[in-house]
């Protein structure tokens, strides 16, 4: 049976791209679904150079590749995924203005001619950009996903389970590059009576309203976490004890002076606040117990008020609880 007569229509109506070049790489044919894209006519560009028609095409990338198809006599295969596109040509997705060229494929096949036995390539490329927007927006969604899973549902802040991998990673790099690095411990005083006069839900809000302070407060640096109920931790970069205390009491005095609107009521609360400093040779956990126990004997001096860790801290605390 003689197929002769089915290239003609085929190329016509084929819904991918065909260019077919010589081995000095001029063109000898391109199928219309890529002429009407590219906007260029047949007969304009029969005959001359691939480069000097597609005046954005990776010229060093592309020539290389076909020349050892020509070579090789190998097929080449190039993938959306590898390089977006080739050829700067116009997709059909109307909507999606996120990418304006079409994502593409490309196989690279090398054709011999029976009777001259001369040698071509052909570029069929077919349209990824489907393909290329779906997994954009599978990134863009799991990005977003991780992010939610770092923070803390009510206050915004980050989780505990976050927080303590950051601290896993400040802690590493403070005693690889000897840079400072402070921790802060704080909880919201006389919590559970606040929740009892004012209900569950006022409880909420000044959790809420307190984070959001203390946030505006610190560096974009710093490490906001929420570790417990009404326990928070901030891990301070680059920053001594001194300075450290110095934040510890601007949050302390911060919380004091702004009372919650709650309804009609202005709610009052205060921080307790520990501090501690790393040093070389303190495991993250270590260093955690030390701004805890710095809390404990903040809220055992009376509350609303920042103490720094000492050493002698864990001898007198143990008098106290023996
Ligand atoms: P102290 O000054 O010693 O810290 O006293 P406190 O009352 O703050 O501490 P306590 O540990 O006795 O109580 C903490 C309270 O915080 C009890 C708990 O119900 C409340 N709480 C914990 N998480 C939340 C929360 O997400 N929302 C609200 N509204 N309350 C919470
Ligand atoms: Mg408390
Ligand atoms: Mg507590």
């Amino acid at each position: 049976m003689n197929i002769d007569w089915l290239s003609g229509p085929l190329m016509q109506q084929l819904n991918s791209g065909v260019i077919l070049l010589n081995s000095s790489l001029q063109i000898v044919y391109i199928n219309p679904y890529i002429c009407r894209r590219a906007d260029i006519q047949l007969e304009q560009v029969t005959g001359k150079d691939l480069f000097s028609v597609f005046t954005d095409a990776p010229k060093a990338w592309l020539s290389r590749k076909l020349a050892s198809v020509l070579s090789l006599q190998s097929p080449a295969f190039s993938s959306w995924e590898q390089r977006q596109y080739i050829f700067k040509l116009p997709h059909l997705r109307p909507i999606s203005s996120s990418n304006q060229y079409m994502a593409q494929n490309c196989n690279m096949l090398p054709l011999t001619e029976p009777g001259s036995g001369e040698h071509y390539v052909c570029l069929l490329i077919e349209d990824a950009t489907d393909a290329y927007v779906y997994q954009s927006q599978l990134q863009q969604t799991n990005l977003q996903l991780q992010q939610v899973n770092r923070l803390d549902g009510l206050t915004g802040v980050f989780n505990r389970h976050y927080w303590q991998q950051q601290l896993e990673v400040e802690v590493q790099r403070a005693s690889r590059y000897q840079h400072p690095l402070s921790l802060l411990f704080f909880d919201l005083d006389k919590f559970k009576r606040l929740n009892d006069e004012y209900g569950h839900q006022a409880g909420d809000l000044v959790l809420i309203e307190v984070a959001k302070l203390i946030g505006s407060l610190l560096r974009e640096m710093d490490l906001f976490g929420r570790y417990g109920g009404e326990e928070f931790a901030i891990i301070l970069p680059d920053t001594p004890l001194d300075g450290a205390i110095e934040v510890a009491k601007r949050i302390c005095r911060r919380v004091e002076l702004t009372p919650v609107q709650y309804q009609r009521q202005q709610l009052n609360t205060s921080v307790s606040v520990g501090v501690s400093e790393y040093y070389t040779g303190l495991s993250g956990d270590e260093f955690i117990q030390q701004a805890d126990l710095a809390l404990y004997q903040a809220k055992r001096s009376g509350r609303n008020q920042v103490v720094s860790y000492y050493p002698e801290l864990v001898d007198s605390l143990k008098k106290v609880k023996s």
